[in-house]
């Protein structure tokens, strides 16, 4: 019954951005992958167009939005006004509208480009609606919640750096429930002579709606992959494993994944998991810790709207961990924070998901299964990046992730573990 109400409130919407127009009014779509957006009302006068993300009903968090704008005059001035999508996505579950109003949006005139993106000025909010406003600089125009980042930009981020490292090994981790693949790529591993004793795995977008965690990503692989003097030196001691994207379902269909039914990914590390891809990273991830390759866990997510700086989640038995993991943790976050300095600096303390109430379920975040399932000395954590500040796009995002790949080389390099047999 809700999955009807969700596809006939979508037709409504279609009706509304396409129906009886002229050709030259403004219109709006979003049947592209990632598009997300129901249209509430157009004013054709004033170039008013008002929206609310679409609720794909149990796909997740109704905060993502994208959408595409025809019919436009160039130097008019649109403005977009958001507002919180009523309807529930999971049983009773409607989303508060903070989630989904960045004090900045993103806008384009040419969708494939992404260093065309621009944010908008700050927004104005009135009651639960956020306005924004930008020049059309052509006539048509791409707006955003944040920079996009989807499948067909990891494709050619793992396209670029397969040509960059001849020796590297573009991977396919799985094929979702949706039946499209979840692409990775392997680098470094250092020589046949001298092979890599460390082992490093990135992923992000275990919750779709976070682009920033791919942008952050990409920081991370652009670095590791370069001819840095540090980067060349981090892949003769390391193989790194780096997923940009995991729920390529919900990330292609515009969805927010946070809180699908019956779970989202990052609540999905058990011993029997939804998901096929992260059924296929515990698998790897168990392998490399077997063959005692295996050192860093990364998974690059997006906080709360408030969270201005970004900040690693800690263990939440931090004190109880052996004596060697908490040795490591201390001088993790030492380096990183020398290392995150800005435009994005870290905070200087973990954060711990006290919001997570059992233990049950903290099992199931993928930083607490991998450091519960594999070697005390492997390092697993969670770096949530701030997306609501200005910098919060491509260039402050990447900046981040360099860093990250920094902290990771000199923590492996200066670092404590257990004695190698
Ligand atoms: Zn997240």
């Amino acid at each position: 019954m809700t999955r009807y109400f969700a596809v006939a409130i979508l037709l409504i919407g279609g009706v509304l951005t396409s129906g009886s127009m002229a050709a030259d009014s403004i219109r709006v779509s979003t049947d592209f992958p990632g598009g997300s957006a129901t249209v509430v009302e157009i004013d054709q006068k004033t170039a008013t167009i008002e929206i609310q993300p679409n609720v794909l009903v149990d796909r997740g968090w109704p905060c993502w939005w994208f959408l595409r704008i025809d019919g436009l005059t160039t130097g008019q001035t649109v403005t977009l006004k958001v507002s919180a999508n009523p309807k529930p996505y999971r049983a009773k579950s409607v989303l508060s509208a903070s989630w989904m109003q960045p004090d900045r949006a993103v806008y384009s005139n040419d969708e494939s480009d992404r260093s065309s993106w621009r944010q908008t000025g700050k927004c104005q909010r009135e009651g639960e609606v956020a306005t924004y406003q930008f020049e059309a600089s052509s006539a048509t125009m791409w707006v955003a919640w944040g920079v996009p980042f989807l499948p067909s930009d990891a494709e050619r981020l793992l396209d670029v750096v397969s040509h960059r490292l001849p020796g590297s090994e573009r991977f396919e981790l799985a094929r979702t429930r949706g039946g499209r693949p979840v692409p990775g790529i392997r680098i470094g591993g250092g020589t046949a002579d001298k092979p890599a004793r460390f082992g490093i795995w990135v992923q992000a977008r275990q919750h779709a709606w976070e682009s920033g965690g791919s942008w952050v990503g990409r920081g991370f692989i652009d670095w590791a992959s370069s001819d840095d003097a540090d980067a060349v030196a981090l892949r003769e001691i390391a193989t790194i494993h780096y997923v940009p994207i995991m729920d390529v379902d919900c990330v292609s269909i515009g969805a927010g994944g946070k809180d699908a039914t019956p779970r989202d990914h990052n609540r999905d590390w058990s011993d029997e998991p939804v998901y096929p891809e992260v059924a296929a990273a515990q698998k790897l991830i168990c392998r490399l810790d077997q063959a005692r390759r295996f050192d860093v866990f990364l998974d690059l997510h997006n906080p709360g709207p408030n969270e201005q700086r970004p900040y690693f989640f800690g263990p939440d038995n931090l004190n109880e961990l052996p004596a060697l993991q908490q040795q490591n943790h201390a001088r993790w976050l030492a380096i990183a924070q020398e290392e995150i300095a800005g435009p994005l600096p870290l905070l200087k303390e973990y954060m711990f998901a006290t919001y997570v109430k059992t233990e049950e379920e903290r099992g199931r975040m993928s930083a607490n299964w991998v450091r519960n399932h594999t070697s005390p000395h492997v390092l697993s954590t969670t770096l949530e990046t701030a997306w609501n500040t200005p910098h919060s796009q491509p260039d402050g995002y990447s900046a981040v992730g360099r860093q990250l790949a920094q902290t990771v080389f000199r923590y492996l390099t200066g670092r404590t573990r257990e004695a190698q047999p």
